[in-house]
Protein backbone atom coordinates (compact mmCIF):
# COMPACT_ATOMS: atom_id res chain seq x y z
CA UNK A 1 0.00 0.00 0.00
CA UNK A 2 2.87 2.80 1.06
CA UNK A 3 4.75 1.63 -2.59
CA UNK A 4 1.58 2.17 -4.36
CA UNK A 5 1.07 5.33 -2.55
CA UNK A 6 4.78 6.29 -2.89
CA UNK A 7 4.47 5.84 -6.75
CA UNK A 8 1.33 8.05 -6.86
CA UNK A 9 3.18 10.64 -4.76
CA UNK A 10 6.66 10.68 -7.11
CA UNK A 11 4.09 10.98 -10.18
CA UNK A 12 2.07 13.70 -8.87
CA UNK A 13 5.20 16.03 -7.99
CA UNK A 14 7.10 14.87 -10.94
CA UNK A 15 3.75 15.71 -13.33
CA UNK A 16 2.34 18.88 -11.62
CA UNK A 17 0.09 20.11 -14.36
CA UNK A 18 -2.04 17.47 -15.95
CA UNK A 19 -3.17 18.41 -19.39
CA UNK A 20 -6.73 18.33 -20.29
CA UNK A 21 -5.81 15.64 -23.16
CA UNK A 22 -4.74 12.79 -20.28
CA UNK A 23 -7.40 14.00 -18.03
CA UNK A 24 -10.07 13.17 -20.50
CA UNK A 25 -8.68 10.00 -21.24
CA UNK A 26 -8.45 8.80 -18.07
CA UNK A 27 -12.57 9.67 -18.10
CA UNK A 28 -12.78 8.05 -21.26
CA UNK A 29 -11.25 5.00 -19.68
CA UNK A 30 -13.89 5.16 -16.94
CA UNK A 31 -16.60 5.24 -19.54
CA UNK A 32 -15.47 2.64 -21.88
CA UNK A 33 -15.35 -0.18 -18.60
CA UNK A 34 -18.75 0.54 -17.10
CA UNK A 35 -19.81 0.31 -21.08
CA UNK A 36 -17.68 -2.94 -21.47
CA UNK A 37 -17.85 -4.72 -17.94
CA UNK A 38 -20.88 -2.73 -16.04
CA UNK A 39 -23.25 -6.27 -16.23
CA UNK A 40 -19.80 -8.20 -15.19
CA UNK A 41 -19.94 -5.70 -12.04
CA UNK A 42 -23.49 -5.77 -11.62
CA UNK A 43 -23.74 -9.30 -11.51
CA UNK A 44 -20.81 -9.06 -9.16
CA UNK A 45 -22.68 -6.83 -7.15
CA UNK A 46 -25.77 -9.51 -6.62
CA UNK A 47 -23.75 -11.92 -6.21
CA UNK A 48 -21.89 -9.67 -2.95
CA UNK A 49 -25.31 -9.27 -1.78
CA UNK A 50 -27.66 -12.41 -2.28
CA UNK A 51 -30.61 -10.51 -4.23
CA UNK A 52 -30.24 -7.59 -5.70
CA UNK A 53 -31.17 -6.61 -9.12
CA UNK A 54 -28.48 -6.01 -11.81
CA UNK A 55 -31.32 -3.21 -12.94
CA UNK A 56 -30.83 -1.57 -9.48
CA UNK A 57 -27.14 -1.32 -9.83
CA UNK A 58 -27.99 -0.12 -13.41
CA UNK A 59 -30.09 3.01 -12.26
CA UNK A 60 -28.27 3.30 -8.80
CA UNK A 61 -24.87 3.17 -9.37
CA UNK A 62 -24.07 3.51 -13.27
CA UNK A 63 -26.88 6.17 -14.34
CA UNK A 64 -25.71 8.41 -11.61
CA UNK A 65 -22.05 7.48 -12.76
CA UNK A 66 -22.92 8.34 -16.32
CA UNK A 67 -24.30 11.74 -15.71
CA UNK A 68 -21.42 12.50 -13.61
CA UNK A 69 -18.80 11.01 -16.51
CA UNK A 70 -20.78 13.25 -18.28
CA UNK A 71 -20.73 16.44 -16.71
CA UNK A 72 -17.58 16.55 -16.06
CA UNK A 73 -16.45 15.64 -19.56
CA UNK A 74 -18.49 18.35 -20.69
CA UNK A 75 -17.52 21.01 -18.07
CA UNK A 76 -13.63 19.86 -18.17
CA UNK A 77 -12.36 22.42 -20.19
CA UNK A 78 -14.01 25.31 -18.75
CA UNK A 79 -13.47 24.62 -15.07
CA UNK A 80 -9.63 23.61 -15.52
CA UNK A 81 -9.04 27.53 -16.84
CA UNK A 82 -7.64 30.11 -14.89
CA UNK A 83 -10.47 32.23 -13.56
CA UNK A 84 -10.30 36.10 -13.61
CA UNK A 85 -10.89 38.37 -10.85
CA UNK A 86 -11.26 41.80 -11.02
CA UNK A 87 -9.01 43.40 -8.82
CA UNK A 88 -9.81 46.88 -6.48
CA UNK A 89 -8.62 50.35 -7.24
CA UNK A 90 -5.86 50.20 -4.68
CA UNK A 91 -4.35 47.55 -5.90
CA UNK A 92 -4.50 48.61 -9.95
CA UNK A 93 -3.00 48.40 -12.31
CA UNK A 94 -2.14 44.85 -11.44
CA UNK A 95 -3.80 42.16 -12.36
CA UNK A 96 -5.07 38.71 -10.64
CA UNK A 97 -6.54 35.48 -11.22
CA UNK A 98 -7.12 31.97 -9.59
CA UNK A 99 -5.05 28.67 -11.03
CA UNK A 100 -6.49 25.85 -10.75
CA UNK A 101 -4.22 22.80 -10.24
CA UNK A 102 -5.09 19.19 -9.37
CA UNK A 103 -4.09 18.86 -5.31
CA UNK A 104 -1.82 15.39 -6.15
CA UNK A 105 -2.77 12.33 -4.51
CA UNK A 106 -6.32 11.77 -3.76
CA UNK A 107 -7.56 8.79 -1.08
CA UNK A 108 -11.15 7.40 -1.49
CA UNK A 109 -12.57 4.85 1.31
CA UNK A 110 -16.05 3.76 -0.35
CA UNK A 111 -18.80 1.56 1.51
CA UNK A 112 -21.00 -1.51 0.73
CA UNK A 113 -24.17 -0.15 0.16
CA UNK A 114 -23.57 1.54 -3.37
CA UNK A 115 -20.25 0.14 -3.96
CA UNK A 116 -19.14 1.40 -7.68
CA UNK A 117 -21.14 4.77 -7.72
CA UNK A 118 -19.90 5.63 -4.19
CA UNK A 119 -16.05 4.30 -5.25
CA UNK A 120 -15.98 5.28 -8.64
CA UNK A 121 -17.95 8.48 -8.71
CA UNK A 122 -15.33 10.22 -6.56
CA UNK A 123 -12.66 8.69 -8.33
CA UNK A 124 -13.53 10.00 -11.46
CA UNK A 125 -13.87 13.60 -10.13
CA UNK A 126 -10.97 13.70 -8.19
CA UNK A 127 -8.62 12.19 -11.46
CA UNK A 128 -11.20 14.98 -13.56
CA UNK A 129 -9.49 17.62 -11.57
CA UNK A 130 -5.65 16.13 -12.53
CA UNK A 131 -5.08 14.06 -9.02
CA UNK A 132 -3.98 10.80 -8.89
CA UNK A 133 -6.06 8.52 -6.73
CA UNK A 134 -6.18 5.28 -4.79
CA UNK A 135 -9.32 3.60 -3.38
CA UNK A 136 -9.82 1.32 -0.91
CA UNK A 137 -14.01 -0.51 -1.43
CA UNK A 138 -15.48 -1.91 1.09
CA UNK A 139 -14.46 -5.32 2.03
CA UNK A 140 -18.06 -7.10 3.09
CA UNK A 141 -18.65 -6.63 -0.98
CA UNK A 142 -15.61 -8.74 -1.80
CA UNK A 143 -17.22 -10.02 -5.30
CA UNK A 144 -17.47 -6.22 -6.84
CA UNK A 145 -14.34 -4.94 -5.19
CA UNK A 146 -11.94 -7.90 -6.18
CA UNK A 147 -13.86 -7.42 -10.08
CA UNK A 148 -13.56 -3.88 -9.73
CA UNK A 149 -9.58 -4.05 -8.72
CA UNK A 150 -8.88 -6.55 -11.08
CA UNK A 151 -10.71 -4.06 -13.90
CA UNK A 152 -9.36 -1.00 -13.24
CA UNK A 153 -5.48 -2.76 -12.91
CA UNK A 154 -6.16 -3.30 -16.82
CA UNK A 155 -7.65 0.00 -17.50
CA UNK A 156 -5.13 2.06 -15.67
CA UNK A 157 -1.66 2.33 -14.71
CA UNK A 158 -1.09 2.09 -10.58
CA UNK A 159 0.31 5.56 -10.27
CA UNK A 160 -3.09 6.68 -11.76
CA UNK A 161 -5.37 4.78 -10.15
CA UNK A 162 -5.49 2.06 -8.15
CA UNK A 163 -7.40 0.15 -5.96
CA UNK A 164 -6.34 -1.28 -2.27
CA UNK A 165 -8.38 -4.11 -0.53
CA UNK A 166 -9.03 -5.47 3.12
CA UNK A 167 -11.26 -4.89 5.94
CA UNK A 168 -10.69 -2.07 8.86
CA UNK A 169 -7.15 -2.72 10.02
CA UNK A 170 -5.65 -2.00 6.17
CA UNK A 171 -8.49 0.64 5.87
CA UNK A 172 -7.24 2.29 9.00
CA UNK A 173 -3.36 2.02 7.97
CA UNK A 174 -5.14 3.28 4.27
CA UNK A 175 -6.89 6.74 6.11
CA UNK A 176 -2.95 7.21 7.67
CA UNK A 177 -1.50 7.60 4.54
CA UNK A 178 -0.44 11.87 3.89
CA UNK A 179 -2.73 12.06 1.38
CA UNK A 180 -3.33 15.96 -0.18
CA UNK A 181 -6.81 14.75 -0.17
CA UNK A 182 -9.04 11.51 1.19
CA UNK A 183 -12.74 11.06 0.77
CA UNK A 184 -14.67 8.65 3.44
CA UNK A 185 -17.94 7.43 2.64
CA UNK A 186 -19.38 5.44 5.23
CA UNK A 187 -20.37 5.91 8.62
CA UNK A 188 -20.45 8.80 11.45
CA UNK A 189 -18.59 6.09 13.93
CA UNK A 190 -15.86 5.45 11.61
CA UNK A 191 -15.83 8.94 9.93
CA UNK A 192 -14.47 10.01 12.73
CA UNK A 193 -11.80 7.86 12.95
CA UNK A 194 -11.08 8.36 9.63
CA UNK A 195 -11.37 12.57 10.07
CA UNK A 196 -8.45 11.65 13.37
CA UNK A 197 -6.52 9.59 11.22
CA UNK A 198 -6.13 12.27 8.47
CA UNK A 199 -5.23 15.07 11.28
CA UNK A 200 -2.19 13.71 12.03
CA UNK A 201 -1.49 14.09 8.34
CA UNK A 202 -2.90 17.33 7.95
CA UNK A 203 -4.66 16.08 5.38
CA UNK A 204 -7.99 17.73 4.19
CA UNK A 205 -11.13 15.23 3.72
CA UNK A 206 -14.68 15.32 2.99
CA UNK A 207 -16.66 12.90 4.81
CA UNK A 208 -19.79 11.75 3.45
CA UNK A 209 -21.73 9.83 6.26
CA UNK A 210 -25.12 8.92 7.18
CA UNK A 211 -27.69 9.39 10.08
CA UNK A 212 -31.60 9.95 10.38
CA UNK A 213 -33.11 11.91 7.18
CA UNK A 214 -36.35 13.34 7.88
CA UNK A 215 -39.17 12.80 5.70
CA UNK A 216 -41.78 15.20 6.54
CA UNK A 217 -45.89 15.51 5.33
CA UNK A 218 -47.47 18.58 5.42
CA UNK A 219 -51.72 18.25 5.69
CA UNK A 220 -51.55 20.36 2.35
CA UNK A 221 -49.90 16.53 0.58
CA UNK A 222 -51.30 14.19 -2.33
CA UNK A 223 -50.99 11.10 -0.07
CA UNK A 224 -51.33 8.36 -2.62
CA UNK A 225 -48.43 9.94 -4.68
CA UNK A 226 -45.96 11.20 -1.35
CA UNK A 227 -46.62 7.59 -0.14
CA UNK A 228 -45.45 5.93 -3.68
CA UNK A 229 -41.97 7.90 -3.61
CA UNK A 230 -41.61 7.37 0.32
CA UNK A 231 -41.63 4.21 -0.63
CA UNK A 232 -39.19 4.57 -3.25
CA UNK A 233 -36.77 6.31 -1.22
CA UNK A 234 -37.31 4.16 1.57
CA UNK A 235 -37.49 0.61 -0.32
CA UNK A 236 -34.75 0.81 -2.73
CA UNK A 237 -31.96 -1.32 -1.87
CA UNK A 238 -34.05 -2.29 0.85
CA UNK A 239 -33.05 1.27 2.66
CA UNK A 240 -29.58 0.27 2.42
CA UNK A 241 -29.45 3.99 1.00
CA UNK A 242 -27.85 6.78 2.92
CA UNK A 243 -30.43 9.22 2.04
CA UNK A 244 -33.47 7.09 2.15
CA UNK A 245 -35.65 8.71 4.26
CA UNK A 246 -35.26 7.39 8.09
CA UNK A 247 -38.64 8.35 9.45
CA UNK A 248 -41.67 10.09 9.02
CA UNK A 249 -42.84 12.99 10.31
CA UNK A 250 -46.65 13.00 9.87
CA UNK A 251 -49.70 15.32 10.63
CA UNK A 252 -51.54 13.36 14.14
CA UNK A 253 -54.61 12.24 12.74
CA UNK A 254 -53.60 11.24 9.40
CA UNK A 255 -51.84 7.50 10.73
CA UNK A 256 -55.04 5.66 8.49
CA UNK A 257 -54.73 7.32 5.87
CA UNK A 258 -50.93 7.09 5.45
CA UNK A 259 -50.92 3.18 6.13
CA UNK A 260 -53.59 2.57 3.51
CA UNK A 261 -51.41 4.85 0.86
CA UNK A 262 -48.19 3.33 1.78
CA UNK A 263 -49.56 -0.46 2.30
CA UNK A 264 -50.97 0.08 -1.94
CA UNK A 265 -47.70 1.78 -2.82
CA UNK A 266 -45.50 -1.09 -1.82
CA UNK A 267 -47.98 -3.63 -3.41
CA UNK A 268 -47.81 -1.47 -6.49
CA UNK A 269 -43.59 -1.55 -6.31
CA UNK A 270 -43.06 -4.87 -4.76
CA UNK A 271 -46.47 -7.18 -5.12
CA UNK A 272 -44.01 -10.28 -2.96
CA UNK A 273 -40.95 -9.41 -1.32
CA UNK A 274 -39.74 -13.25 -0.71
CA UNK A 275 -37.93 -14.40 -4.03
CA UNK A 276 -38.65 -10.50 -5.73
CA UNK A 277 -35.57 -10.31 -7.29
CA UNK A 278 -36.63 -6.07 -7.66
CA UNK A 279 -36.34 -6.49 -3.78
CA UNK A 280 -32.58 -6.56 -2.40
CA UNK A 281 -31.24 -8.67 0.56
CA UNK A 282 -30.22 -6.99 3.22
CA UNK A 283 -26.02 -7.96 3.08
CA UNK A 284 -25.46 -10.12 5.71
CA UNK A 285 -27.26 -12.11 8.65
CA UNK A 286 -25.80 -9.58 11.10
CA UNK A 287 -27.28 -6.72 9.48
CA UNK A 288 -30.36 -8.64 9.01
CA UNK A 289 -30.64 -9.63 12.20
CA UNK A 290 -29.94 -5.84 13.53
CA UNK A 291 -32.80 -4.70 11.94
CA UNK A 292 -35.30 -7.30 13.62
CA UNK A 293 -34.08 -6.80 16.65
CA UNK A 294 -34.65 -2.96 15.96
CA UNK A 295 -38.56 -3.94 15.70
CA UNK A 296 -38.84 -6.78 18.01
CA UNK A 297 -37.16 -3.96 20.77
CA UNK A 298 -39.91 -1.22 20.27
CA UNK A 299 -42.71 -3.83 19.63
CA UNK A 300 -41.89 -5.71 22.77
CA UNK A 301 -42.54 -1.95 24.39
CA UNK A 302 -45.92 -1.73 22.36
CA UNK A 303 -45.23 0.31 19.45
CA UNK A 304 -47.42 -0.95 16.94
CA UNK A 305 -45.72 -2.31 14.17
CA UNK A 306 -47.09 -3.39 10.36
CA UNK A 307 -45.22 -5.86 8.19
CA UNK A 308 -46.61 -5.35 5.01
CA UNK A 309 -45.72 -8.66 2.87
CA UNK A 310 -43.89 -11.96 3.14
CA UNK A 311 -39.97 -11.46 3.94
CA UNK A 312 -37.37 -14.39 3.86
CA UNK A 313 -35.29 -15.45 6.45
CA UNK A 314 -33.15 -17.47 4.43
CA UNK A 315 -32.64 -14.64 1.42
CA UNK A 316 -32.61 -11.78 4.26
CA UNK A 317 -35.39 -9.96 2.04
CA UNK A 318 -36.78 -8.19 5.12
CA UNK A 319 -40.49 -7.21 4.58
CA UNK A 320 -41.13 -3.84 4.55
CA UNK A 321 -42.57 -2.38 7.49
CA UNK A 322 -44.35 0.58 9.45
CA UNK A 323 -43.52 1.22 13.56
CA UNK A 324 -46.47 3.16 15.54
CA UNK A 325 -46.07 4.94 18.33
CA UNK A 326 -41.70 3.49 19.03
CA UNK A 327 -40.38 5.28 22.02
CA UNK A 328 -37.97 8.55 22.02
CA UNK A 329 -35.30 6.38 23.75
CA UNK A 330 -35.42 3.28 21.57
CA UNK A 331 -32.72 2.06 19.37
CA UNK A 332 -34.64 2.61 16.21
CA UNK A 333 -35.65 6.31 16.65
CA UNK A 334 -31.70 7.06 18.14
CA UNK A 335 -29.62 5.18 15.37
CA UNK A 336 -29.42 5.52 11.44
CA UNK A 337 -32.00 2.46 10.21
CA UNK A 338 -30.57 1.91 7.01
CA UNK A 339 -33.47 -0.66 6.22
CA UNK A 340 -37.09 -1.05 5.06
CA UNK A 341 -38.08 0.08 8.67
CA UNK A 342 -40.45 3.41 8.83
CA UNK A 343 -40.98 4.51 12.24
CA UNK A 344 -43.95 7.04 11.91
CA UNK A 345 -44.42 10.14 14.45
CA UNK A 346 -47.02 12.32 14.53
CA UNK A 347 -46.53 15.97 15.26
CA UNK A 348 -49.40 18.91 15.49
CA UNK A 349 -48.07 22.06 14.65
CA UNK A 350 -45.26 21.95 12.03
CA UNK A 351 -43.40 23.91 14.86
CA UNK A 352 -43.26 20.63 16.39
CA UNK A 353 -41.96 19.09 13.65
CA UNK A 354 -38.93 21.49 13.09
CA UNK A 355 -38.48 21.31 16.72
CA UNK A 356 -37.87 17.79 16.67
CA UNK A 357 -35.11 17.96 13.52
CA UNK A 358 -33.60 20.59 15.41
CA UNK A 359 -33.04 18.73 18.66
CA UNK A 360 -31.13 15.89 16.70
CA UNK A 361 -27.82 15.92 14.37
CA UNK A 362 -28.16 17.68 10.70
CA UNK A 363 -29.20 15.26 8.61
CA UNK A 364 -27.89 14.36 5.73
CA UNK A 365 -30.98 14.64 3.56
CA UNK A 366 -34.59 15.90 4.38
CA UNK A 367 -37.64 15.49 2.46
CA UNK A 368 -41.20 17.25 2.31
CA UNK A 369 -44.47 16.64 0.79
CA UNK A 370 -47.02 18.93 0.51
CA UNK A 371 -48.24 22.20 -2.10
CA UNK A 372 -48.71 24.46 0.97
CA UNK A 373 -45.25 26.39 0.02
CA UNK A 374 -45.54 28.30 2.89
CA UNK A 375 -45.19 25.48 5.31
CA UNK A 376 -42.45 24.10 2.80
CA UNK A 377 -40.52 27.40 3.03
CA UNK A 378 -40.70 27.65 6.72
CA UNK A 379 -39.45 24.50 7.56
CA UNK A 380 -36.34 24.96 4.59
CA UNK A 381 -35.54 27.97 6.82
CA UNK A 382 -35.76 26.71 10.27
CA UNK A 383 -33.86 23.97 9.35
CA UNK A 384 -30.27 22.99 8.28
CA UNK A 385 -29.28 19.96 6.27
CA UNK A 386 -26.63 18.17 3.60
CA UNK A 387 -29.51 18.54 0.89
CA UNK A 388 -33.67 18.60 0.12
CA UNK A 389 -35.73 17.38 -1.77
CA UNK A 390 -39.15 18.54 -2.00
CA UNK A 391 -42.13 16.35 -3.14
CA UNK A 392 -40.04 13.46 -4.12
CA UNK A 393 -37.31 11.66 -2.20
CA UNK A 394 -33.49 11.09 -3.51
CA UNK A 395 -33.78 13.18 -6.72
CA UNK A 396 -31.42 15.62 -4.87
CA UNK A 397 -28.19 13.38 -5.24
CA UNK A 398 -29.07 12.80 -9.53
CA UNK A 399 -28.36 16.73 -9.87
CA UNK A 400 -25.10 17.61 -11.09
CA UNK A 401 -25.42 21.15 -10.40
CA UNK A 402 -26.44 20.58 -6.71
CA UNK A 403 -23.25 20.09 -4.82
CA UNK A 404 -24.01 16.46 -2.56
CA UNK A 405 -22.52 16.21 0.85
CA UNK A 406 -23.62 16.37 4.78
CA UNK A 407 -23.32 19.16 7.16
CA UNK A 408 -22.36 18.31 11.20
CA UNK A 409 -22.67 14.73 12.27
CA UNK A 410 -23.56 13.76 8.35
CA UNK A 411 -20.50 14.85 7.36
CA UNK A 412 -18.63 17.43 5.79
CA UNK A 413 -17.11 19.15 2.03
CA UNK A 414 -19.29 17.68 -0.94
CA UNK A 415 -18.91 16.86 -4.46
CA UNK A 416 -20.60 16.43 -7.53
CA UNK A 417 -20.56 18.82 -11.09
CA UNK A 418 -18.21 21.78 -10.04
CA UNK A 419 -18.23 21.99 -6.59
CA UNK A 420 -16.55 18.09 -6.60
CA UNK A 421 -14.01 19.44 -9.57
CA UNK A 422 -13.20 22.07 -6.67
CA UNK A 423 -13.20 19.87 -3.39
CA UNK A 424 -10.09 18.04 -5.34
CA UNK A 425 -8.60 21.34 -6.54
CA UNK A 426 -5.95 24.05 -5.16
CA UNK A 427 -7.11 27.49 -5.78
CA UNK A 428 -3.95 28.82 -6.09
CA UNK A 429 -4.49 33.07 -6.13
CA UNK A 430 -2.13 34.68 -8.28
CA UNK A 431 -1.40 38.61 -8.58
CA UNK A 432 0.67 40.01 -11.12
CA UNK A 433 1.69 42.75 -10.67
CA UNK A 434 2.23 45.70 -13.07
CA UNK A 435 5.14 47.49 -13.55
CA UNK A 436 3.47 50.95 -13.45
CA UNK A 437 2.24 50.21 -9.42
CA UNK A 438 2.81 52.51 -6.87
CA UNK A 439 2.75 49.80 -4.27
CA UNK A 440 5.44 52.40 -2.91
CA UNK A 441 3.28 54.74 -1.83
CA UNK A 442 3.19 52.66 1.16
CA UNK A 443 6.43 52.05 2.20
CA UNK A 444 8.26 53.51 4.87
CA UNK A 445 9.84 55.82 5.85
CA UNK A 446 6.20 57.21 6.88
CA UNK A 447 5.81 60.58 5.31
CA UNK A 448 3.28 63.66 4.16
CA UNK A 449 2.59 61.32 0.83
CA UNK A 450 1.40 58.12 2.84
CA UNK A 451 -0.86 59.92 4.93
CA UNK A 452 -2.03 61.74 1.91
CA UNK A 453 -2.84 58.11 0.12
CA UNK A 454 -3.94 56.76 3.81
CA UNK A 455 -6.60 60.04 3.64
CA UNK A 456 -8.05 59.52 0.47
CA UNK A 457 -8.23 55.66 0.77
CA UNK A 458 -9.97 55.82 4.04
CA UNK A 459 -12.53 57.61 2.26
CA UNK A 460 -12.56 55.17 -0.78
CA UNK A 461 -12.74 52.20 1.55
P1 LIG B 1 -18.58 1.81 7.42
O1 LIG B 1 -18.27 3.13 8.05
O2 LIG B 1 -18.74 0.63 8.30
O3 LIG B 1 -17.43 1.42 6.35
C1 LIG B 1 -17.06 2.25 5.28
C2 LIG B 1 -15.63 2.00 4.90
O4 LIG B 1 -14.78 2.35 5.99
C3 LIG B 1 -15.28 0.57 4.54
O5 LIG B 1 -14.52 0.55 3.35
C4 LIG B 1 -14.45 0.11 5.72
O6 LIG B 1 -13.47 -0.86 5.37
C5 LIG B 1 -13.78 1.39 6.13
N1 LIG B 1 -13.27 1.40 7.52
C6 LIG B 1 -13.61 0.62 8.56
N2 LIG B 1 -12.89 0.96 9.65
C7 LIG B 1 -12.09 1.97 9.29
C8 LIG B 1 -11.10 2.77 9.97
N3 LIG B 1 -10.82 2.57 11.26
N4 LIG B 1 -10.47 3.73 9.28
C9 LIG B 1 -10.76 3.96 7.98
N5 LIG B 1 -11.69 3.26 7.29
C10 LIG B 1 -12.35 2.28 7.94
O7 LIG B 1 -19.88 2.06 6.53
P2 LIG B 1 -20.72 1.00 5.71
O8 LIG B 1 -21.41 0.08 6.67
O9 LIG B 1 -19.91 0.43 4.63
O10 LIG B 1 -21.80 1.96 5.01
C11 LIG B 1 -22.99 2.34 5.64
C12 LIG B 1 -22.89 3.75 6.16
O11 LIG B 1 -22.41 4.61 5.14
C13 LIG B 1 -24.22 4.31 6.57
O12 LIG B 1 -24.05 5.06 7.75
C14 LIG B 1 -24.58 5.22 5.41
O13 LIG B 1 -25.48 6.26 5.74
C15 LIG B 1 -23.25 5.74 5.03
N6 LIG B 1 -23.27 6.19 3.65
C16 LIG B 1 -23.14 7.52 3.37
C17 LIG B 1 -23.21 7.96 2.06
C18 LIG B 1 -23.07 9.41 1.70
O14 LIG B 1 -22.88 9.71 0.54
N7 LIG B 1 -23.16 10.33 2.64
C19 LIG B 1 -23.38 7.05 1.03
C20 LIG B 1 -23.50 5.69 1.35
C21 LIG B 1 -23.43 5.27 2.66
Amino acid sequence: MRALFDAQFQASRAQVSVPLAIRRDRLQRMRALINTHGDALAQAVQADFGVRSPRLTEVADFLVLRALLGDLEKHLSRWTKPQRVRTPLYLQPARAHIQRQPLGVVGVIGPWNYPLQLTLGPAATALAAGNRVMIKPSELTPHSSALLAKLLHESFEASELCVVQGGADVAHEFASLPFDHLLFTGSTAVGRKVAAAAAANLTPTTLELGGKSPCVIDRSVNLADAALKIAHGKLLNAGQTCIAPDYLLLPRGMEAAFEQAYGAAVQRLFPTIDGNPDYAAVLTDRHHARLQSLVSEVEARGARVVTLGQGGEATRQLAPTLVFGAPDDSRLLQEEIFGPVLPVLLYDKLSDAVSHINARPRPLALYWFGTDTAARDHLLQQTVSGGVTVNDTLMHIAHENLPFGGVGESGWGAYHGEAGFLRFTQQKPVLVQSRFARGDLFYPPYGPLFDRVMGLLKRWL
